[in-house]
């Protein structure tokens, strides 16, 4: 369970430690509504994709399904910045599949978690073979990074893009290929 009590001590003792009054007017709410906001942007959490994948359909043909620019929203974990972009997902079922938002649904129980790119790209592809065994999984994932792009080297626009490949996927460039072709159409 989200701790908000602990959320909301930690955020006043943060702007203490860069200098502020919490006391003055415009701060007096924000470690309240941090931490309500916390309990939305980390409510995956407490989630399990496996929720959203246990409603199967049984299907004749394999062809791959692909749902693409899936928006997305998480948190870095290095930085507890956001980092935000698209998520695009292919599979080749094995004789079943889910609902379409059911994919988007999987995508968002890991990106409302402290986060890394690679990880996230990985989770997702990983799940989906777990739950709905399909015969490959393919993730990529487009993001800009907030850490990048308002501090450090500051590259504003600059783009993460991170590939996982899974099962039948793995060193198969046709159906790699016709899933980046996918992504162009
Ligand atoms: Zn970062």
């Amino acid at each position: 369970m989200v701790d908000q009590e602990k959320i909301k001590a930690a955020v006043k003792l943060l702007l203490e430690g860069i200098g502020e009054d919490t006391g003055r007017e415009g701060l007096l709410e924000t470690p309240d509504r941090i931490a309500r906001m916390y309990t939305e942007i980390f409510g995956g959490m407490e989630e399990d994709a496996g929720e959203h994948l246990k409603k199967r359909f049984h299907v004749k043909n394999n062809e791959m399904v692909v749902e693409k620019d899936i928006t997305f929203y998480s948190t870095c974990e290095h930085h507890l910045m956001p980092f935000y972009g698209k998520a695009h997902v292919a599979y080749i079922p094995n004789g079943e599949v889910v609902g379409l938002s059911k994919l988007a649904r999987t995508v968002e129980v890991f990106t409302r978690r402290p986060q890394l790119q690679e990880q996230l790209t990985a989770q997702i592809a990983d799940a989906l073979m777990e739950h709905l065994k399909p015969q490959g999984v393919m993730v990529m994932i487009e993001a800009e990074h907030m850490c990048m792009t308002m501090r450090g080297v500051k590259k504003p626009g600059s783009k993460t893009v991170t590939i996982v490949t899974r099962g039948i996927f793995e060193e198969n460039n046709v159906l790699q290929n016709t899933f980046f072709a996918l992504l162009k159409s």
